[in-house]
This record gives C-alpha cells, sequence and structure tokens, in this order.
C-alpha cells in the first residue's frame, strides 16, 4: 500500500490528537504535530521556542514562514517519503494551505485526504477546561475557538473544492470516532 499523506482537521480539544495517534498506529505514517514540535522547542529553550513560547500562551499564532519552514524541513526527511504522514495542527491557515501544496509538489508527492473531526463547540469547550495544560486557560481557550472559526474553519472550503474533504462525527468514544475515520481514509485513497 502506497504511503498515506493526510491532513487531520478539528476544532482544540476534538479528540483529533488522540485520532492522529490511533491513525498512525494503523497505517504506519509519521505524526507530525506543529504543536508538539512548537512545544518541544519550548521546553528545549531554542531561540523559536522563546519566539513562540509568549505567542502560544496568549493563544495567537505563530507566524506562517516559521510554520512553513518548520514543514518544509520535516516533510523533506527520508522517512517521511517512505512512510507517509499525517499532519496535525498543520495548515491552519489559507497560506499555510497554500505552502503545503507547494512544497508537495516539489517533493513529487500529493495528499490522499483531509479528515474532518467535526465536534460542536460547547463540547470541545468543556474537553479543554477538563484537560489543565498550562496554555488552556478560558482567555486562551475562546480566543484559539474564535481563530479557529475565522482562520481554519475556510480551510475546509479549500480541502473540499479540491475534492479532498472527508467530515467525520467526532462524537462518541475513541475507538467509535477512529472506525469512522478508518472508513473515510479507506474511501478517500480507493
Ligand atoms: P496545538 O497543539 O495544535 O493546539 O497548538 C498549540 C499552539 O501552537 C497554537 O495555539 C499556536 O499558538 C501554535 N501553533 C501550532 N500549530 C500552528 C500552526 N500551524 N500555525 C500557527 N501556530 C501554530
Amino acid at each position: 500500500m502506497a504511503p498515506l499523506r493526510m491532513v487531520i482537521l478539528g476544532r482544540q480539544g476534538s479528540g483529533k490528537g488522540t485520532q492522529s495517534e490511533y491513525v498512525t498506529g494503523r497505517f504506519g505514517c509519521v505524526h507530525l504535530s506543529t504543536g508538539d514540535a512548537l512545544r518541544a522547542a519550548v521546553a528545549a529553550d531554542t531561540p523559536l521556542g522563546r519566539q513562540a513560547k509568549t505567542i502560544m500562551d496568549s493563544g495567537r499564532l505563530v507566524g506562517d514562514d516559521i510554520m512553513n519552514g518548520i514543514v518544509r524541513d520535516r516533510l523533506a526527511e527520508d522517512d517521511v517519503a517512505a512512510a507517509g504522514v499525517l499532519l496535525d495542527g498543520y495548515p491552519r491557515t489559507a497560506d499555510q494551505a497554500g505552502a503545503l501544496e507547494a512544497i508537495l509538489d516539489d517533493l513529487g508527492h500529493r495528499l490522499d485526504l483531509a479528515v474532518n473531526i467535526d465536534v460542536p463547540i460547547e463540547e470541545v469547550t468543556a474537553r479543554m477546561m477538563d484537560r489543565g495544560r498550562s496554555d488552556d486557560t478560558a482567555e486562551a481557550i475562546q480566543r484559539r475557538l474564535e481563530l479557529y472559526e475565522e482562520q481554519t474553519a475556510p480551510l475546509r472550503d479549500w480541502f473540499e473544492s479540491r475534492g479532498l474533504l472527508a467530515t467525520v462525527d467526532g462524537v462518541g468514544t475513541p475507538d467509535e470516532v477512529f472506525e469512522r475515520v478508518v472508513a473515510a481514509i479507506e474511501r478517500g485513497r480507493a
């Protein structure tokens, strides 16, 4: 089977991280979470991490150039070429989506699909308040949800217009949602 290359979309708190782990476990592709990459840079106190920390703590988005650079470098590595990739948390803006298309094109690859995990706003807010991460203050959560609607939700249309979007009901147990995700992936690759 050809390596899987996909994007996972969903509001923060939609269960996208859990589904990403399940998908990479089943399909053997590399999990590229830009949030995790940034948190690792913060933990390692690199120049990028120091720059990103203030932005992340305020719930705003790190600049497109920085994010596109991180993704470009990672996608060019051999393990991604061989095993494929699941992009989690990227693209988050139309500019990033355009950059991703160009990056994959340069590498001679293309995306199989974008799976959108659909969970209502009230439910994701409750889930995020429960997980208690340091950047999960009520204000930061609200700001991220607003930004998501403004900048990231339009990406659904972007993927839809390319025939790449699959929306999956994200309410249910992780296993139930995973079954729906696998079905969407199988349809997307057929
Ligand atoms: P996440 O773990 O995906 O919720 O990301 C945590 C934080 O990292 C976000 O609130 C942003 O500040 C930053 N971040 C992660 N991915 C991106 C991206 N693709 N573009 C801009 N900022 C990002």
